[in-house]
């Protein structure tokens, strides 16, 4: 694998050595070895319902326990993996890892539990994506029905055909798809409608600003008129106050994210110490 690591260098240095390629070279090279060693794991968070804490779902996060690096945050790690080629590999292994502890969290939380997983822009225009995750969420035992597909607004322009196209089949299958992080970029509410999706996500930036200005707070309101409307649900992520949680239930935001009700954690700790509906993590 050192070849890939090389290729890493190449792309961000453009020929030039500076210390961050480097950097960014060994990064390839270990993330490929952590790979193969199952090192890449998924962790959890619960999606809720505003003020009741009632879990509804859980959004598979990326963690890697590097030995030297400690845990490398997915910020780090993903946009490696996508100029090295490693994207489809890492998405398996995460995607696989998620369906196995949602299985396992679904006989605390029930049946109905939603598992939500993040797909980026490379794998969803990968040729065979949709049919190669669906098959791999067939083997887990997890079902289709309640697992929702993340991706974020900006792969889904006019000119991101492939991507529409590995959606609608991932629909067709009975999976979910939500739009992240909407509210950073463009976020075109004219284009709402013609989106393939079932959730959006409200990005922290914006839930953070929901109790600070009136008009951020008219935004959202408008914006759950509009969705419910479109028959798609808000996510509002970044929940960090009693605030905030008590305005999402208050303008009737059907779900919501954040480290007020629970931060990403390992399957084996949600499972140890499972929240009741109705609780707070401290
Ligand atoms: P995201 O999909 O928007 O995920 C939410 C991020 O916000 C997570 O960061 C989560 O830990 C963090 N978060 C949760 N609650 C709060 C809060 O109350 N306040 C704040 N400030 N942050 C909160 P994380 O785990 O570091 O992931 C960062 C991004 O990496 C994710 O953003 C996602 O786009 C990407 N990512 C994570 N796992 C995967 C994966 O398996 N595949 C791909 N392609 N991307 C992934
Ligand atoms: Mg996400
Ligand atoms: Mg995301
Ligand atoms: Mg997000």
């Amino acid at each position: 694998r050192a070849d890939t690591a090389l290729y890493a260098a190449k792309l961000s240095g453009r020929g030039r050595c500076r210390l961050d390629d480097l950097d960014s070279a060994e990064l390839a090279h270990d993330l490929a070895q952590a790979l193969s060693a199952g090192q890449v794991r998924a962790w959890f968070q619960p999606v809720v319902r505003p003020t009741t804490g009632e879990v509804v779902g859980v959004e598979a996060l990326a963690r890697w326990r590097h030995p030297e690096r400690g845990c490398v945050r997915p910020d780090e790690f993903i946009a490696v993996a996508e100029t090295t080629g490693l994207i489809g590999e890492l998405g398996a292994a995460v995607l696989a890892d998620a369906c196995r502890g949602a299985v396992e969290l679904a006989r605390v939380h029930g049946d109905g539990l939603l598992l939500t997983v993040n797909v980026s822009g490379r794998e969803l225009v990968s040729e065979g994506y949709a049919e190669r995750a669906l098959a791999l969420v067939r083997a887990s035992g997890w079902p289709v029905e309640r697992l929702v597909v993340e991706v974020t607004e900006s792969l889904l322009d006019a000119s991101s055909g492939p991507a529409l196209e590995t959606l609608h089949r991932l629909r067709a299958a009975g999976a979910r798809v939500a739009i992240d992080d909407f509210g950073t970029g463009y976020s075109a509410f004219s284009r709402l409608d013609t989106l393939p999706a079932d959730y959006l996500k409200l990005d922290h930036g914006f839930t953070a600003q929901i109790t600070t200005s009136d008009r951020r707070a008219g935004v959202l309101q408008a914006l759950l008129s509009l969705s419910r409307a479109l028959g798609m649900q808000v996510i509002a992520e970044g929940v960090e106050d009693e605030e905030q949680d008590a305005l999402l239930g208050a303008l009737g935001c059907p779900l919501a994210q954040g480290y007020l009700y629970a931060r990403p954690a390992p399957v084996a700790e949600l499972l140890a110490r499972p929240a009741p509906a109705g609780t707070r993590a401290g």
